[in-house]
């Protein structure tokens, strides 16, 4: 263990006083934010308005930032069971966890399948950074600490909307239980708003304190498609890249492609950015339908592996359009804080949206072992994340442009400016 870096003092440590806490939203960072507080201590109520946590998203990848919280969190292991299983492994994290790492990020200009430069992310990046990366389906995480939570002793309640916190942002809020129809209020010592991009508690908090809460299209979206091998299997050169414990990335004007193999390469992961359509510019969900024509259209010109990939694709692809948030002027109210998407929703280019929620929940729960206090916690929790999680979502919209620029002078600059596939060997 000890190439892993630990961030997360307070996991062993207990909170000063054991609170109760109800936190709205099952999703990644609600449900580690469950278990950071349980194991610290704490009595944990989740809410969470889907009736039945399913297999909803694609691909997620796990940095080391979030790597070494789950380590802490005793999750990890589990976690790494279910990703991508690697044919190279840096024996420097055998005993974490002896395969699941993502080796290499290869770039590659899009017209053309010739590789430009390798970024070494084992055993470099993990070296670096304190643990190495891996890929998972966001089901799989999000069953493996939902598994969790409930093994330390979170009440979690599906199928319960939460309507509403207390027009005061005292420690209550307002639940409609789906399945008997019932509305009741609840009250605890804190809430965690861990609601997603499309918080309702953020706009309740940010209406009561006269700011406009509203995302501003990018022009970006996101085409999402997961290719089963079994489809591939006529087809040796995605069925090879399938094989590779490899995440590849096209870069080319005004889109990119990302893509790597997930569930033991059963499935292969591609995330496709490109121009949102201006009928569908102000749609904002993961789920939205995109047509799979447009999609090749798109890549006609791209390289002959793309093409193949993509000709795998079913006629249903999903289309998520991409916006920005501009930073919140807080992120507490009284008792009641956001976390995760709900506060810092992120554009998917540096694939931090999960990693950071988690930190959220790491550092709040560490906050309650300083003190008992709880607005006193939840100023410290503001304080050490706000300022990093805005930063780093800067990041990820100056990100677009490097990854989507035309072809010209800045581009050749930025091309002969990676790393070269020799680098990658002297790692
Ligand atoms: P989320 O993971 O979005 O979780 C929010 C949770 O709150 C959801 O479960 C939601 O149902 C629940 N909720 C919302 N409102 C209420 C309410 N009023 N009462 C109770 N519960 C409520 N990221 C990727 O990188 N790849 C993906 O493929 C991917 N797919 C996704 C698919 C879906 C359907 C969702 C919701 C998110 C997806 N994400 C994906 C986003 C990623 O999971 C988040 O960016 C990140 O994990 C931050 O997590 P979060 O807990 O803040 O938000």
């Amino acid at each position: 263990m000890e190439t892993i870096r630990d961030d997360f003092q307070g996991s062993d440590r207990r909170a000063v006083k054991a609170l109760n806490i109800i936190i709205v939203g099952a999703g990644i960072g609600g449900l580690t934010a469950g278990i950071a507080l349980a194991h610290t201590g704490h009595c944990v109520t989740i809410f969470e308005t889907v009736s039945e946590i399913t297999d909803v998203g694609a691909g997620i990848q796990i940095a080391p930032n979030a790597a070494r919280i789950l380590h802490r969190l005793d999750v990890l292991r589990d976690v790494m069971d279910h990703a991508t299983v690697l044919e190279r492994v840096s024996v420097r994290y055998v005993d974490m966890c002896s395969r699941n790492w993502l080796v290499a990020n290869i770039s590659r200009r899009y017209t053309s399948d010739d590789e430009m430069a390798t970024f070494p992310l084992l055993p470099a990046n993990g070296l670096k950074y304190g643990a190495p990366m891996g890929v998972i389906h966001r089901g799989d995480l999000q069953n493996i600490l939902l598994n969790k939570a409930l093994e330390l002793g979170c009440h979690i309640f599906t199928n319960h909307k939460v309507m509403a916190v207390d027009p005061k942002f005292s420690a209550k809020v307002h639940v409609h239980d789906g399945t008997t129809g019932e509305r009741f209020w609840l009250s605890a010592d804190m809430v965690i708003a861990a609601d997603g991009v499309k918080s309702h508690i953020r706009q309740q908090m940010m209406t009561s304190k006269g700011y406009k809460d509203e995302p501003i299209p990018t022009g970006d979206a996101a085409y999402r498609l997961l290719i089963p091998r079994n489809r591939v299997l006529d087809d040796p050169l995605t069925l090879s890249m399938m094989d590779k414990n490899v995440a590849m990335r096209y870069m080319g004007p005004g889109g990119h492609i990302m893509a790597y193999p997930i569930r033991g390469s059963s499935l292969y992961n591609i995330v496709l950015l490109h121009p949102a359509k201006s009928e569908t510019l102000s749609e904002d969900v993961w789920t939205s339908k995109g047509s799979r024509e447009d999609m090749l259209k798109f890549c006609a010109g791209w390289s002959p592996a793309v093409q193949k990939w993509l000709a795998h694709a079913d006629e249903d692809v999903l289309e998520w359009n991409l916006h920005v948030y501009p930073d919140l002027p807080t992120w507490t109210q009284g008792n009641v804080a956001l976390l995760g998407d709900a506060c810092h929703p992120m554009l998917p280019y540096v694939a931090q949206g999960a990693a950071n929620a988690m930190e959220d929940a790491a550092v709040l729960a560490t906050a309650l072992t300083c003190t008992s206090n709880v607005r006193l916690a939840l100023k410290m929790y503001e304080t050490i994340r706000k300022s990093r999680a805005e930063k780093i979502a800067a990041g990820a919209t100056a990100t677009a442009y490097t990854l989507h620029m035309p072809d010209g002078p800045e581009q050749v600059a930025r091309d002969q400016g990676l790393v070269s596939p020799g680098a990658a060997k002297q790692n």
